[in-house]
């Protein structure tokens, strides 16, 4: 939730979904922000955002793709990469490295492109 800016909404038609919402005042809810690759954070020092430094599977690699020497361009160069939506034309920042077929026919599942 962003820390300062208040919602504009009137939350009453989501407390059936959302009951906790019931008890807090309007004034203290909070929009939803939106990700900024942890800009507060990164200007204290850390090198990583929140999300990748607590991924403990480290399936997350945070870096500048501009910069060949970077683990994440070194990523994007070796594999095959993807976006989510690229139709809406958002230009996402996030890359995933595109799933190998092979291995979802091997345990039978189904991924979106085939
Ligand atoms: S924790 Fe991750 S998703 Fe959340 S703001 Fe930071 S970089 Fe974005």
């Amino acid at each position: 939730m962003h820390p300062h800016i208040p919602i504009k909404n009137d939350p009453k038609p989501f407390f059936a979904k959302v009951p906790e919402l019931k008890n807090q005042p309007k004034a203290s809810l909070r929009v939803v922000d939106k990700c900024d690759w942890c800009e507060d954070r990164r200007a204290q020092g850390f090198a990583d955002p929140a999300c990748v430094a607590n991924c403990f599977g480290k399936a997350l690699v945070f870096g500048d793709r501009n910069d060949p020497e970077s683990r994440v361009a070194k990523l994007i160069a070796a594999e095959k990469t993807v976006v989510l939506f690229p139709d809406l034309g958002t230009k996402p920042q996030v890359l995933y490295i595109a799933p190998d077929p092979a291995v979802f026919r091997a345990a039978e599942l189904q991924i979106n492109d085939e």
